[in-house]
């Protein structure tokens, strides 16, 4: 459907939300689908714009969430659209380790161009963003001839056995899934809300690794900006900290922009924010534009210390979503685009910050770009209000407008509109978000919805 096809009086609702149809199928679900499958809003979808997404039942939603900020170029980019049709028609796969296709190779040189850093790098694709971070350690590990793992607090980096390890928060990703691999050790996170000066955490981050040996880590994973932990932006000098430490310490730093980077943040990626160049860069989310792509990209030496036939997947780069991110890096290419991104974040704050003096349960309006987040906790104490974040959540559903809850205490709302969205539709939306803030606020815990308390995916 072109984007343009339709009169932006949106959301356009024509049922209540869920509509009937999406009530049905969510029936059948439940029959079909492991219960352990949550959802953040049980609607089905039948199209999509660049900024707002059809369900089955003809309601029209206003996209602040991206498939969590995988469909930053929208979720029926016409450049993506495209070459993913072409290459249907080619051919599906060949398993990269059986025989080679161009796809992949443009991919690894369009990220060894643009990632921070001018030496020489080297690209690995894998398929999911667990399986990026779980290839870094296994590389890092190569290199370094170490095992140990550090992570920060409030970190998130997946659900697969290794990532869970190194995941901070205990429900829903960790619960009954134990034991995990061990070597993962967690060190405090310069949290500017809630956390201790960047110094102090530099220095307890140092002790850790003095504890256990100077040689005892291969890696230091850290997100520049945390995802799922709150979208935490993290005090300024501790990314540069760690640079130095890993630096120190002979660690591969690895920083995890699978959410952040790829324009998301105003900057191709989030850690030229504060100028810090990693060893290992990780990608995945907006990367294959809606399709299945991850990424490692680093230092050629690292990257080239893992014996031949040590990475891979049968999966990993696959030929369909090579072509989709080489859709989405002309997206990004476009000179008009961060600049695009720059003014959703002067959008969302102008329309946010005025909240923190109305009301003291607002306790922060954070985040850069499209990646931005309002806190919800009590004046002084700073108890976290996961009740006031559902309840807004779930005032903007029934509105139409799809936002998300995050943070390690589920008290944050995060907004990820894609970076194309239509700035019309941008201001639809944080209109609706704000009587919903108001509405909520004013009303207090009661009035919140019970049943919204369902966590996010990522
Ligand atoms: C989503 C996410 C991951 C995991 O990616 P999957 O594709 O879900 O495996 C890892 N790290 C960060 C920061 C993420 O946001």
């Amino acid at each position: 459907m072109s984007p343009y096809s339709r009169l932006m009086t949106v959301p356009h609702l024509v049922t209540e939300i869920p509509g009937p149809r999406s009530r049905r199928l969510h029936d059948e679900r439940g029959q079909a689908v492991s219960a352990g499958f949550g959802v953040t809003l049980p609607v089905f979808i039948a199209d999509a714009t660049e900024s707002t997404l059809i369900d089955v039942d003809g309601n029209e939603l206003i996209d602040l969430a991206s498939g969590i900020a995988v469909t930053s170029v929208g979720a029926a980019n016409p450049r993506v659209r495209e070459r993913v049709a072409a290459q249907v028609e080619r051919f599906t796969h060949t398993c990269f380790m059986v025989t080679e296709y161009e796809g992949f190779v443009r991919v690894a040189q369009w990220l060894n161009d643009h990632t921070p850093g001018i030496h020489e790098k080297r690209t690995g694709l894998f398929t999911t963003g667990a399986e990026a971070v779980e290839n870094a350690v296994k590389i890092a590990r190569a290199h370094t001839g170490r095992a140990g793992v550090l992570v920060v607090d409030e970190a998130y980096h997946g659900r697969s056995l290794l990532t869970m390890a190194m995941t901070a928060k205990e429900h829903p990703y960790k619960t009954s899934f134990g034991p995990f691999p061990a070597d993962v050790a967690r060190v405090p996170n310069a949290n500017p809300l809630r956390g201790r000066p960047v110094a102090d955490v530099l220095a307890a981050i140092e002790q850790t690794i003095r504890e256990h040996g100077a040689d005892a880590f291969s890696a230091l994973v850290v997100e520049p900006i945390q995802g799922e932990g709150g979208f935490v932006v993290p005090a300024p000098g501790f990314l540069p900290g760690l640079r130095e430490i890993a630096y120190r310490y002979g660690i591969v730093l690895v920083i995890d922009e699978i959410q952040s980077g790829l324009g998301r943040t105003g900057q191709l990626f989030a850690s030229e924010h504060e100028g810090v160049v990693a060893d290992l860069i990780l990608t995945a989310k907006a990367l294959g534009g809606g399709l299945p792509l991850s990424a490692v990209t680093g230092r050629a030496e690292i990257m080239d210390a893992v014996h031949p036939g040590g990475l891979g997947g049968t999966y990993a780069g696959n030929p369909l979503a090579c072509e989709a991110a080489l859709g989405v890096f002309e997206v990004l290419e476009d000179p008009g685009l961060l600049p695009r991104v720059a003014r959703i974040e002067g959008a969302i704050r102008g329309r946010l910050e005025p909240l923190l003096a109305e009301f003291d349960v607002v306790a922060e309006i954070r985040g850069r770009g499209a990646m931005m987040a309002v806190e919800f906790a009590d004046p002084g104490t700073l108890a976290p209000r996961s009740d006031l974040a559902q309840g807004v959540s779930a005032a903007c559903h029934a509105a139409g407008v799809l936002t998300l809850t995050c943070g390690t205490y589920g008290n944050v709302i995060r907004l990820l509109p894609p970076l194309v969205i239509d700035e019309a539709v941008l201001a639809a939306g944080l209109d609706i978000l704000v009587d919903a803030i108001r509405s909520t606020v004013a009303g207090g815990p009661d009035s919140t919805i019970a049943d919204a308390t369902e966590e996010d995916a990522a």
